[in-house]
């Protein structure tokens, strides 16, 4: 299978009289803002999806797989813990975090999506909600992804509505809680080690979170969701509870409302939007070196007027996408970020990045529904991308309620 962009590129050379300019996403020179250490990760992060997942995931993406076989040089890189201070994490800023994400869904959605799910999620669960013991106990195994987690919110019955509605319960039994229900969507769940799981203390009606180890607690069991048309890499699961027995040190002893479980999604939200703008740019550099190959009617489509609109176009949803998470990410860093901040470039994002994927498809004509040619990938998955960790519509009931001072949640 065709994969990487430099592949497309060195298969289809068109005779040229001058050299013609190399697809670039980045505008503005928005990576000029990054110090040179900062930079010299997010090319290390660019050169490992080029030359180790570029080749690969059309396959996995097709086989509905995850490339287990990616994880020993994904480790080399070093990066788990980015955007998390201490606890043998790797730190950084929000901004180095925001431009690292980028560059994973910039070659593959689902391979960003896997490792936002275990660093943003399950990691930044812990860092955010657990004690000092919980932290030191479970984050330095995570930063070395010796442990992978995964983030059980959504359930069956309760997506949008999970702040009010989740249907698990937790029962306390002296030192131990006792776990029932259902959980739904819940990315690495089949395979992973460590499930956050939010469930509703029956004593004091109040969301909790809990640390349960997947493959040694009895009662919990994961099945795989079958049949995905997007983000066919990351491997979803329904997780039922039954009786599920965890003690009273496997729950997050700061993590005592549903305030606390929106403190980490407000910061993963955020991140989506870093994801989402990664996928618009893989799906704009495809779509322009393919205009720059494909020739019809005796010239390269890319020296056609609509063509060219269609790529300007593309260009400036990522160049809004990229200048709006930039100025985000500076006010995270300055403690400033608030849920209607992330809410705002979540929706606006993933938005953005529909059009530019519907745009970079049509784009590649037939070969535009292919898989071998990368954009029909990135245009499913932006699907996901939309919907998931909170849709379009309730991120602007959060901006809605900001600006207004109504709240218009049913
Ligand atoms: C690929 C993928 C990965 C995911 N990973 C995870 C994960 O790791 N962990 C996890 O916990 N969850 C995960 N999710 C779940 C995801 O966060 C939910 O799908 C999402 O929050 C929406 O919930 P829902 O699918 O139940 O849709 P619903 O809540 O049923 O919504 C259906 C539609 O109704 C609209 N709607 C609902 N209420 C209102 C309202 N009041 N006003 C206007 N419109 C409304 C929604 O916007 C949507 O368009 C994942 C989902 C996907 C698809």
């Amino acid at each position: 299978m065709a994969t990487a962009i430099s592949d497309i590129k060195q298969s289809k050379e068109v005779k040229q009289s001058k050299p013609l300019p190399a697809p670039n996403s980045d505008f503005y020179q928005l990576a000029e803002t990054l110090n040179t250490e900062d930079l010299a990760l997010v090319k290390q992060v660019r050169a490992f999806m080029e030359s180790k997942v570029a080749p690969i995931i059309n396959k996995y993406w097709a086989d509905d797989a995850f490339p287990f076989e990616l994880i020993p040089a994904f480790k080399e890189l070093n990066i788990g813990g980015l955007g998390l201070e201490g606890y043998g994490c790797r730190g950084g800023s929000q901004k180095l975090f925001g431009f690292v994400m980028m560059e994973l869904a910039r070659i593959d959605p689902s391979f960003s999506t896997f490792f936002g799910v275990h660093d943003g999620l399950a990691m930044g669960s812990i860092y955010l909600d657990g004690s000092e013991e919980q932290k030191q106990k479970w984050l330095p195994q995570m930063a070395r992804l010796e442990k992978i987690g995964c983030f059980g919110l959504t359930e069956p019955l309760v997506g949008s509505g999970a702040a009010g509605g989740l249907t698990t319960t937790a029962k306390r039994e002296g030192d131990t809680w006792v776990l029932n229900g259902e959980k739904r969507w819940i990315g690495n769940a089949p395979w992973c080690d460590l499930s956050i799981i939010w469930a509703r203390d029956l004593a004091d009606n109040q969301v909790k979170g809990f640390i349960v180890e997947n493959k040694t607690t009895p009662g919990f069991s994961v099945e795989k969701i079958e049949h995905k048309i997007a983000l066919k890499v990351v491997q979803n699961g329904q997780i039922t509870l039954k009786d599920c027995r965890v003690p009273e040190a496997n729950r997050l002893q700061a993590g005592n409302s549903f305030r606390d479980t929106a403190r980490v999604l407000r910061m993963t939200r955020f991140m989506v939007g870093w994801m989402a703008t990664g996928c618009q740019m893989g799906a704009y550099e495809n779509a322009l070196l393919y205009s720059q190959q494909r020739q019809q009617f005796g010239k390269p489509i890319g020296s056609f007027q609509l063509i060219q609109d269609l790529l300007a176009k593309m260009l400036a949803n990522i160049t809004a996408s990229q200048c709006m998470l930039l100025r985000l990410a500076d006010l995270d860093d300055e403690g400033k970020l608030t849920d209607q901040h992330a809410a705002l470039s979540k929706a606006f994002c993933t938005a953005r990045t529909r059009e530019t994927v519907a745009w970079a498809r049509e784009l590649f004509g037939g070969n535009g529904i292919v898989a071998d040619y990368n954009v029909a990938r990135f245009f499913a998955d932006s699907e996901a991308l939309y919907s998931y960790e909170g849709t379009y519509q309730m991120q602007n009931l959060i901006v809605g309620k900001a600006v207004t001072g109504f709240s218009a949640f049913v």
